[in-house]
């Protein structure tokens, strides 16, 4: 979607640091870490957020936590434990209206969040 700069980030036009990538997913490091391992995985398909899933692609939630279960072992985080979060909206903060999952890992994380 024009102007959004997770579609750009999908496309090349703006810079990442690529984790995976496959016809559905992108995954890539979070510019401004919160965690020693900081990543987000996104759709490819531009979706604005969670209160935008539906029948017609929910599909792409389970792909999504396929995929981090698999780099979480990658980037050696699932032993000791990550989390997986979902900002939707303006009271969780959500800044980026393209729906997104953080991972972070490698630290002791606190709860609940702020
Ligand atoms: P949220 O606040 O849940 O919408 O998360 C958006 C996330 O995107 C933030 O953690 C930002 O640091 C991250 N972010 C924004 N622009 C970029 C970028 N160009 N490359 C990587 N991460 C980004
Ligand atoms: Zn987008």
């Amino acid at each position: 979607m024009e102007g959004c700069i997770f579609c750009k980030i999908i496309s090349g036009d703006i810079p990442s640091k690529k984790i995976y990538e496959d016809d559905k997913v992108y995954a890539f490091y979070d510019i401004n870490p919160e965690a020693p391992t900081h990543f987000l995985v996104i759709p490819k398909e531009h979706i604005e957020s969670a209160n935008t899933l539906d029948d017609s692609n929910i599909d792409i939630v389970s792909h999504i936590f396929k995929v981090i279960g698999k780099l979480v072992v990658d980037l050696g985080i699932s032993d000791k434990g990550y989390r997986v979060v979902n900002n939707c909206g303006e009271d969780a903060g959500q800044t980026v209206k393209h729906i997104h999952f953080h991972v972070l890992g490698g630290r002791s994380l606190q709860w609940p969040p702020g």
